[in-house]
């Protein structure tokens, strides 16, 4: 089952997943080549961590930064609008 609220659950994340850095919703690859979007992954992959919440950045189960998809960064944040979004410049 598709859930946008959880990360790498994406219909078809790990069959496109083998791009480089692909969206943690989606499994498509990420433009970095202009400024794209990152969420935070937490409790060892289950949820995206909350820009209200005071992240432990020691936490075992924190998995760091996964670039996001514009599509489900925007179907992101209607499920879930309190989600901890960092932008990135271009690389
Ligand atoms: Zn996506």
């Amino acid at each position: 089952m598709s859930d946008i609220t959880r990360p790498f659950s994406g219909k078809r994340y790990f069959e496109r997943s083998e791009a480089l850095d692909p969206c943690v919703c989606c499994g498509k690859a990420v433009r970095r080549d202009r400024p794209f979007s990152q969420v935070l992954v937490l409790d060892g992959g289950a949820r995206f961590a909350l820009a209200s919440e005071d992240v432990d950045h020691d936490d075992n189960g924190n998995m760091g930064c996964f670039a996001i998809g514009s599509d489900c960064l925007r179907q992101l944040r209607k499920e879930l609008p309190d989600v901890y979004v960092e932008r990135k410049k271009a690389e």
